[in-house]
């Protein structure tokens, strides 16, 4: 069953989403899926390969 909200808000996700998230200072990689609104999956799209920043942590769209 979906989730009612957003990893990052409280808003409504718009759907699940294959996210790889990593931290700069280090190799550590984590394939997620994530449950995402609309506003942090266009924030994400953004970002691109750079990754977007929250918590420590830079977060992109993709497994690869
Ligand atoms: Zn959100």
């Amino acid at each position: 069953m979906p989730l009612e909200r957003c990893q990052f808000c409280t808003a409504r996700p718009r759907e699940e989403t294959a996210v790889l998230r990593w931290r700069a200072d280090s190799d550590e990689r984590e394939r997620l899926t994530l449950w995402l609104c609309t506003r942090h999956l266009e924030r994400m799209q953004r970002s691109g390969t750079r990754g977007w920043a929250h918590q420590g942590w830079l977060h992109k769209i993709g497994w690869w």
